[in-house]
């Protein structure tokens, strides 16, 4: 809408492209994940999309990316997007690669920030349900930022999934099977990223 320039492409997923931006308003660096057009033209995506900033939004927490705000392009073409805080450094999944796996006092001093920000989107009543290394974001200090809440739900056990979405191997058993489930699902994805983070290797195949 004129107010985010791109600069250049971050990643680029099934559902949306992240880009570095400028905000010319702020003169600052910020993050744009843009839906991809094609998405764009589908009710459920965008309503999914848009409540994935919603439940970013309301949650308030020093590691959890902070979103700074929800708009469609104005002009080009039809694009829906989300701005957010910039990390500046990597993710967890970049940082495991390179290193193998990791001493136990490090997976405390990783894993105690994101139980503390999970901690406070399950207070409010958000599942984030995508929870993986990918997802948590360090930056160049070695602070840690949770990210995606693209697959959240409001609490209230809900039942039967129209689809699968999500990572296979960080997924409860609950929420493959179409049952109903709570916020324990989040915590079922934390045990496996911490055996993760511990042996470097999953503990299911
Ligand atoms: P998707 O829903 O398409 O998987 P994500 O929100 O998980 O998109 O982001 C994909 C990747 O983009 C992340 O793994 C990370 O590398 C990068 N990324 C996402 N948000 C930010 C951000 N705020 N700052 C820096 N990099 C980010």
């Amino acid at each position: 809408d004129g107010r985010y320039q791109l600069e250049s492409v971050l990643a680029s997923g099934g559902m949306a492209s992240i880009y570095i931006a400028m905000d010319l308003r702020l003169d600052r660096k910020v993050a744009v994940k843009i839906m991809h057009p094609h998405l764009a033209q589908n009710e459920e995506f965008v309503s999914r999309f848009i409540r994935e900033a919603k439940a970013t939004a309301s949650l308030n927490h020093p590691n959890i990316v902070g979103i700074q705000d929800q708009g469609w392009n104005e002009g080009g073409a039809p694009a829906v997007f989300i701005v957010m805080e910039y990390v500046d450094g990597s993710t967890l999944r970049e940082f495991l690669f390179e290193r193998g796996s990791l001493s136990l006092d490090e997976v405390l001093s990783f894993m105690i920030p994101v139980t503390s920000a999970l901690s406070e989107a399950h207070r409010i009543g958000i599942i984030h349900r995508d929870l993986k290394p990918e997802n948590i974001l360090i930056d160049e200090e070695g602070y840690l930022k949770l990210t995606d809440f693209g697959f959240a739900t409001i609490c209230n056990p809900v039942k039967g999934l129209s689809q699968v979405l999500g990572s296979p191997m960080y997924m409860a058993p609950e929420l493959v099977l179409e049952k109903s489930y709570n916020a324990a699902v989040d915590i079922w994805s934390i045990g496996v990223i911490t055996h993760i983070l511990l042996s470097g290797c999953p503990p299911f195949y």
